[in-house]
């Protein structure tokens, strides 16, 4: 595996690919058996494969959740590497916002919902960093999880909206054996919190009102950020030990 570290590389390496497909995956690092999943499948269905490891600033509205974020860059090349990765792609901020952020993408619907409505600026962190990511690799596919839905469907939007030649690829959440979806931050938990946050996925799918959802999820220890049905999904956001959990289901 090659890891790029600027622009100017990885666009003199991408002239290499020529018509070659390019299956892309952008991640924070911190990698797990989720990000695992979306990495096969961009390998198996494209000709190359790229990921990107960047801890991206801007789609925090929490510094301290941005400080306490747990991620190893040793840790994830090696998880890269041993999937069979080809490129990775690992910038820092100067590279990525030459414009110290002056520049940004805003969706002004559906952003504002959801983790939009508690997490300010978030969406726009997240819209244009992948905007940014999709310029230098220029994808033929690229992957995310249907843990972020939202972010999916925002995403997803973008690329209709400014007519980009880019498939989205949506993959299925991955869990643990309990129903806990794998999480980063579900390393930042203690024991107890660990045993305790299975009950968040299985206190979704129960069924009732968002009402009963968030008073069930209340009565069993989580701080409720939200939960929400909207068009055949409930979205919901959970506060354990100060970590924020998000997860969400067809319903
Ligand atoms: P992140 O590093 O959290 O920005 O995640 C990078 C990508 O991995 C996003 O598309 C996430 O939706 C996806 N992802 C994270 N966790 C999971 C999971 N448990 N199952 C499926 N995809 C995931």
């Amino acid at each position: 595996m090659k890891i790029i570290k600027t622009v100017e590389e990885f666009k003199e390496i991408r002239k290499t690919f020529g018509d070659k497909s390019v299956g892309f995956v952008p991640t924070m690092g911190g990698l797990h058996n989720g990000h695992l999943s979306l990495m096969k499948r961009a390998i198996a269905e494209n000709d190359i494969s790229v990921a990107s490891v960047y801890l991206n600033p801007t789609q925090f509205n929490d510094k301290k959740d941005l400080e306490t974020y747990p991620a190893n860059f040793a840790d994830d090349c090696a998880l890269l590497e041993k999937a069979g990765v080809d490129y990775l792609f690992a910038p820092t901020y100067p590279v990525m916002y030459p414009d110290d952020y002056a520049y940004m993408l805003t969706e002004k619907r559906f952003s504002k919902e959801l983790c939009g409505a508690k997490r300010p600026g978030h969406f726009d962190g997240v819209l244009t960093v992948v905007m940014k990511f999709f310029n230098i690799v220029r994808p033929t596919r690229a992957y995310f999880g249907e843990k972020d839905y939202q972010q999916y469907k925002l995403l997803d939007g973008m690329v209709k909206a400014f007519f980009m030649d880019i498939e989205l690829v949506p993959c299925p959440i991955v869990r643990e054996e309990n129903g806990l979806a794998i999480s980063s931050r579900n390393r930042k938990l203690s024991k107890e919190g660990l045993a305790l946050a299975p009950k968040f996925h299985e206190i979704l799918a129960s069924g009732g009102s968002e009402e009963e959802i968030a008073a069930k999820l209340e009565a069993a220890g989580f701080k409720v950020d939200y939960v929400t049905i909207k068009d055949n999904r409930i979205y919901a956001a959970v506060f354990l030990e100060e970590v924020r959990l998000i997860d969400n289901l067809e319903r």
